[in-house]
């Protein structure tokens, strides 16, 4: 057993990388399964402690913390003293209830939320037993080789062992906003926390460059595991519509509260109604009318909303897209891998006399590769040799046979090089070996190329270039430019990617390259890659397009290749194509007049992608954009709906989102687009459900009193239908699938209010419609000479009856509910009901509930009457529906 390490003793900067794998007792050149499984049981796992969740306790009692539950309880307390024990104890019994209800929709709601989190759990790339893995950061373990590059969180404390340009952003942790310079070199054991330059510490950003190091603090150990032992728990469930709706419901409530006192006192003293009677009555129409209820519910639409999303492999990290997704007017997206599959093979080899063509599909390193054209093959192929063999050297990747099949590790242009090479009958494992790589250029959006400085089996000294061709061609300038024009353009327009590559012999004392090293670099020829589009991609951009949302690819790929992939996507009719030299040369209020009419950008980098945003929003857009690099944050900040990649995307881009791809594909946007409609649309129903309802009890309430004619329902027989409604019927419409058509409506527009002229509109018909028909009933009962108990009861099965039918009648906002599937309806429908009708059954027949509530058993035809005039209200509502629709007064049932 080694001795236990004191990570805050230790001088880690001050010592070279020999001596820490020594420490920790293993092999610089990555861990072995066994090292690994000793570290684990030694140091644990690289996670920092979690915030504890609140108290089980405190989350009941904050239940409690709302004025009308005060005022329901001082109800409850006056009913006590007064002698109306039953009125008390049923009071305490709704309340104790509804606090139960939503403790668990709450802790359901954060649960939902915490598990997907877990999907977009971090992951690191590490080097063990000789091989580049990607793990989950939480099994990183000291003595770990980690690889770090631009837009990686850095996974846990590291002594860097080689660093090439790496700059990293340590204000989490020193305040420092100018990103730090690293390297490797050994440094004075006094240095200070934010001068060791030779150290990557755990949670900093990796801002440019890439590294590999070795890990020697995980978890609490590390530095910033010091300074605070907590990690950040789940997001606020705050979005701006629950926050609109919370605080509407509070105004509301002292309005309502105000009210309430008023009609009082109108009771006691114009009506003379007993005061108790009066008061409790009052505060139960006070608990009714409120719809505090209402946030609850929303949050579960929008929760639902979440997991199913998560089930179509979009992973919302902030809760407000969910609403925003629904709006979505344009999607923005990159080409490779989210439209494409980016599973890149090299089919096409151009150099200055021959174009040859490489057989075979996927990352399988077999197939021919001839000549096309005249000429002699042999000769051919040994010219494209240096070319084939600098596509191998300047390049990061390698393939694995796990099998049946070969996988990319690392960048799939690259492994399609490494493929090509085997092709060729090139050895990549023994070339590379042959071919000492001593420093490198890494690849970066910005500058669009890669460079590495080798050393051959002969000591000659080579740099080796690729990159867009444009790019190369800066360097090469050669002579045919022409020629290679025309294959370059000949390789777009088949959709083939194309890299150009280049070579230049160095002194042989050369250590390091850099920019101005580039100068003079030969020009080897042309790859031309087939990356195919994803079938699933060309439908969701066509149903994009019948749900009026236009698709915009924006990449970094030359226009020739994704103009031909904006074609066979069938992006737009006639797809315009426009460069990043076009943009630049345009003024903000220029690129506003285009935006809408160009459906490709070509060429782009970030800052053309936040220009686009920005100019798209000046129009009114909605718009969500894709990114995976470290430079796209500002532009997934930007946008509406910020989408990063999961599989592809740093972790930058990813920290910048609000929602995540699990799969990087663009289908999955889509889907997530419908799911966004489909929540707004259920919380337009919960809410078109629920106000009327409230609303109607109202009413036919104060209609009594300001008649002076007897209450038609009882206070406690009113607390009694508010729980029953908001435990069954009331959360059903947070589980409604996609209504039919979601997607053929035109999105809604920014702002838009939530209460429509529609919805306001239905508010008061149903609330005067249901007042109409249950005092009908209440008075129907009374005058066939039954008592105030029989017909009160009536009311109470009226409503209940009402509020089935009306139910179905929201279920479809859009269409007609008077259909098969409309009747039918869902599971959660079918089980709400079930459960309606027993707690009914049990009101009007149990005995117990009879004296509790003062009901009185129905006859079969009282309640023939009730399902009668329900079902007669739900046809003239659905009338209603469809007149409106024709009239065409409210525009949103139109679209
Ligand atoms: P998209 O933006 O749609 O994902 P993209 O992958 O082509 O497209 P970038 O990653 O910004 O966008 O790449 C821009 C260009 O840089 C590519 O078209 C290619 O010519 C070149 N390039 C990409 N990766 C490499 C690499 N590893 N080495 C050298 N050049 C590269």
């Amino acid at each position: 057993m080694s001795a236990p390490i004191d990570f805050e003793e230790v001088r880690w900067h001050a010592l070279p990388g020999s001596e820490i794998a020594r420490i920790f007792d293993v092999e610089l050149a990555g861990l072995s399964p066994e090292e690994v499984n000793r570290q684990a049981a030694r140091f644990g796992r690289n996670v920092l402690p979690r915030a504890s969740r609140r108290n089980p306790l405190l989350r009941f009692l904050a239940q409690f913390n709302n004025t009308l539950i005060y005022v329901l309880l001082a109800g409850a307390l006056a009913a006590a003293l007064l002698d109306h024990l039953i009125d008390a104890v049923v009071i305490v019994a709704v309340v104790i209830v509804n606090a139960i209800i939503g403790y668990i929709q709450e802790g359901k709601a954060e649960q939902a939320l915490e598990a997907i989190q877990q999907m977009i759990a971090p992951k690191a790339s590490v080097i063990r037993g000789g091989v580049r893995q990607t793990i989950p950061v939480s099994g990183i373990v000291p003595g770990d080789l980690v690889l770090i590059e631009a837009g990686d969180r850095v996974p846990a404390d590291l002594r860097l062992l080689h660093a090439r340009r790496l700059l990293i952003d340590e204000a989490l942790l020193t305040g420092e906003s100018v990103a730090a310079e690293k390297h490797e070199a050994v440094l004075p054991e006094e240095t200070v926390l934010a001068d060791r330059q030779n150290m990557a510490f755990s949670g900093t950003l990796v801002a440019a460059g890439q590294a590999n190091g070795i890990v020697v603090a995980t978890g609490r150990h590390t530095q910033i595991g010091r300074i605070s032992s907590l990690i950040q728990s789940v997001e606020t469930m705050a979005t701006p519509l629950l926050q609109q709706i919370d605080q509407f419901a509070r105004r509301f409530t002292w309005f309502v509260l105000a009210g309430g006192l008023a009609l009082f006192a109108f009771a006691v003293l114009v009506r003379s109604y007993d005061w108790v009677d009066a008061l409790i009555a009052v505060v139960a129409l006070a608990v009714g009318i409120v719809p505090e209820g209402l946030p609850a519910v929303i949050t579960i639409t929008l929760a639902i909303g979440v997991r199913r999303m998560a089930a179509r492999n979009a992973v919302i990290r902030k809760l407000p897209a969910v609403e925003t997704l629904g709006a979505t007017s344009v999607i923005c997206s990159d080409k490779t891998g989210t439209l494409t599959r980016n599973e890149m093979t090299a089919r096409r080899i151009v150099t200055a006399r021959y174009t040859m063509l490489a057989e075979g599909s996927g990352y399988v390193p077999e197939g021919h590769i001839r000549i096309a054209g005249p000429g002699d093959q042999t000769e051919a192929l040994s010219a494209s040799m240096p070319l084939i063999r600098c596509g191998l050297l300047c390049n990061d990747a390698s393939l694995r046979n796990d099998g049946n099949d070969w996988r990319v590790e690392g960048d799939p242009m690259e492994g399609a090089l490494f493929a090509l090479a085997m092709k060729a009958a090139v050895d990549p494992e023994m070339e590379r070996s042959e071919w000492q790589r001593l420093d490198e250029i890494p690849f970066d959006a910005a500058h669009r190329f890669m460079a590495t400085l080798c050393r051959g089996p002969d000591g000659a000294m080579m740099l080796f270039v690729k990159g867009a061709p444009e790019a190369v061609f800066a360097m090469t300038a050669p002579d045919e430019i022409s020629y290679w024009d025309q294959a370059i353009t000949e390789a777009g327009s088949e959709g083939e990617r194309v890299l150009a590559f280049g070579a230049k012999q160095m002194p042989s004392d050369a250590e390091r390259i850099s920019f101005d090293d580039m100068a003079g670099v030969a020009l080897l020829g042309l790859v031309g890659f087939i990356d195919p589009p994803r079938l699933e991609a060309r439908e969701a951009i066509a149903e994009c397009l019948s749900a009026g949302i236009a698709v915009k690819m924006i990449t970094g790929d030359h226009s020739a290749t994704a103009l031909a992939i904006a074609r066979q996507l069938a992006l737009a009719d006639d797809p315009q194509v426009m460069t990043g030299v076009d943009i630049e040369r345009l003024s903000d209020e220029d690129l506003e007049q285009v935006v809408n009419r160009v459906s490709v950008f070509a060429r782009t980098s970030p800052e053309h992608k936040l220009r686009i945003v920005r100019a798209l929003q000046a129009q009114g857009k909605i718009v969500a954009m894709t990114g995976d690099g470290v430079n796209d944050a500002p532009s997934l900040k930007q946008a509406d709906v910020g989408v990063a990649m999961g599989i592809k995307g740093t972790e930058a881009s990813k920290e910048a989102a609000s929602m995540v791809l699990l799969d990087d594909n663009f289908a999955s946007i889509v889907s997530a687009v419908r799911e966004g409609r489909t929540v707004y649309d259920n919380i337009r129903k919960v809410i078109s459900w629920e106000i009327p309802t409230n609303g109607g009890e109202t009413l036919a309430v104060v209609l009594a009193i300001l008649l002076g004619f007897s209450l038609p329902m009882s206070a406690t027989q009113i607390l009694w239908v508010n729980l029953i409604l908001a435990a069954t019927l009331g959360l059903v419409l947070a589980f409604e699938p996609t209504e039919p058509g979601a997607m053929q409506r035109h999105p809604r527009q920014r702002g838009a209010p939530l209460l429509s002229p529609f919805l306001l509109w239905r508010v008061v018909l149903v609330s005067v419609l249901f007042a109409a028909v249950t005092l009908g009933i209440f008075f129907h009962t009374l005058n066939q000479g039954r008592s105030l108990e029989v017909a009160r009861t009536m009311v109470v099965n009226m409503f209940i009856v009402a509020e089935i039918f009306y139910l179905f009648n929201v279920r479809y906002l859009h269409t007609t509910s008077l259909t098969w599937r409309g009747a039918v309806g869902t599971p959660a429908v079918l089980i709400a009901i079930a459960i309606l009708i027993v707690g009914q059954a049990l009101f009007t027949y149990a005995p117990f509930m009879n004296a509790l509530f003062n009901s009185r058993p129905l006859a079969f035809a009282d309640l023939a009457l009730l399902v009668f005039a329900g079902a007669a209200l739900m046809v003239l509502l659905e009338v209603e529906k469809h007149v409106m629709r024709r009239l065409g007064w409210f525009k949103e049932l139109n679209d």
